[in-house]
């Protein structure tokens, strides 16, 4: 990989917030932008992506395929990942392709990925090992195959240098809490790895309707990784998904629109928006005592952003 297109994550900005809500609970409130490291592979796709792609190369495979909805943050890192670092790509596509297609399919299509749309109870095969030949007919060869959303085992090391990036920039991390958005609870898993020998805590907020079974996934990778599952390090929120994946309820848009004209901070309502809303509402609850510090993740996703 040449070193001139890979995203420079070495100087996110961790940013400072000041507002009424957070001076009248005491709270401080710094946000990492991972969002600013690239304008199309910043955020916490391409930690999912960067080892994969390394396996890829090692294993000889000229073409990365892997699943997505039709506006999949992820599908848009691997498209791009594939045209800066030269493999073919392939998107499986949950639903049809309406025309015109939406912006995020029409910029993967401009990054060479071909796109395969399948019905969506054709999709909840994905995970199923004989799927993609079928989807392939027999051209498999040189194919590798990445999980929806990143999630697989390079996935999760790939972001254990979250916990670096973190440590760099954090004064004093002791009784820190670390706020990010979950989706196959990927990034989490990697970002406690990379942390377990701090004392910050992590917390993670599902963006899906039942949760629940972050819980499950995330306690697995760690203890492939033989690291540290106590529940002392980190919990998971599963009553902040504002209705479930992708919707965006008034309240919602309402938030984001205040925070952003506080704010210079640009947030989409699926991941970051969400995540942020639930902060402030755990904050105006008083779920946080005097004197907390918390870091919140934008991991991006700007691409998705809707237009109003
Ligand atoms: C994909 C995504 C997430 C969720 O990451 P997981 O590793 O799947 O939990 C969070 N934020 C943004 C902006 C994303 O695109």
């Amino acid at each position: 990989m040449s070193d001139a297109d890979t995203p420079d994550f070495s100087r996110t900005p961790l940013t400072e917030i000041s507002d009424d809500v957070l001076l009248a609970h005491d709270i401080r409130l710094q946000v990492l932008r991972l969002d600013l490291a690239d304008p199309a592979l910043g955020g916490n796709k391409w930690f999912k992506l960067q080892r994969n792609l390394a396996l890829a190369k090692t294993q000889g495979a000229d073409t990365l395929l892997s699943f997505g909805g039709a506006y999949s943050n992820h599908l848009y890192a691997l498209a791009e990942a594939g045209f800066r670092y030269g493999f073919r790509t392939i998107g499986v596509i949950r639903g049809e392709l309406s025309e015109p297609l939406n912006p995020t399919l029409r910029y993967v299509q401009s990054r060479g990925m071909q796109l395969i749309p399948v019905s969506r109870s054709d999709y909840r095969r994905r995970d199923e090992p004989g799927f993609a030949d079928e989807l392939l007919g027999g051209r498999r060869k040189g194919v590798m195959v990445i999980p929806e959303g990143g999630a697989n085992l390079p996935g999760v090391q790939g972001c254990h240098v979250l916990a670096h990036l973190l440590a760099e920039r954090v004064a004093d991390p002791d009784g820190v809490e670390v706020c990010l958005a979950c989706g196959t609870g990927t990034t989490m898993a990697g970002l406690l790895a990379g942390l377990q020998h701090t004392r910050c805590f992590v917390r993670g907020y599902s963006v899906l309707k039942g949760g629940d079974f972050l819980r499950e996934e995330i306690t697995g990778w760690l203890q492939l990784q033989g690291a540290d599952i106590s529940p002392q390090r980190w919990a998971i929120e599963t009553d902040y998904h504002f209705g479930g994946y992708a919707r965006r309820p008034p309240q919602l848009s309402e938030f984001i629109r205040q925070f952003e004209a506080q704010h210079d901070i640009p947030l989409e309502p699926v991941y970051t928006g969400k995540l942020m809303a639930a902060v402030y509402q755990r904050i105006c609850a008083d779920l946080y005592p005097p004197g907390s510090r918390l870091v919140v993740m934008h991991t991006g996703g700007l691409q998705a952003r809707p237009a109003d």
